[in-house]
């Protein structure tokens, strides 16, 4: 499948990896929108908040709990979690992503 973060997830495209495990990975967004924004992508390709389905019922609150993660290691006090959906809430990548985003906020 010719999905970007797809790609990223197995390592083909290469990203600032910021965390991983077995189901998720977590990289530095290439175009930052705050001083700290980080993308926490499932490694399932789904294509948006739309497109879930009972059984990522799990996968959800796991992404949750990386972001929670990542933001306590690298001592964030405040953030913002997003997840833009299709075109009309701003999705340019079809594959499901959480924006972390914190600082500095300029968009
Ligand atoms: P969205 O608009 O919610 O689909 O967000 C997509 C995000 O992916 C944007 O903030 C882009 O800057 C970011 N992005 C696109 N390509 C890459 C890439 N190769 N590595 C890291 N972030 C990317
Ligand atoms: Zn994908």
């Amino acid at each position: 499948m010719d999905c970007m973060f797809c790609k990223i997830a197995k390592g083909e495209i290469p990203s600032t990896k910021v965390f991983e495990n077995n189901k998720i990975i977590a990289f530095d967004d290439i175009h930052p929108k705050a001083l700290v924004h980080i993308l926490v992508v499932p490694k399932k390709h789904i294509e948006s908040v739309k497109h879930l389905q009972e059984s990522d019922k799990d996968l959800i609150g796991e992404l949750f709990l990386a972001a929670q993660k990542i933001a306590k290691d690298k001592g964030l006090e405040g953030y913002k979690l997003v997840f833009n959906v299709g075109r009309e809430g701003g999705q340019l990548v079809d594959h499901l992503h959480l924006h972390l985003l914190s600082g500095d906020f300029n968009g």
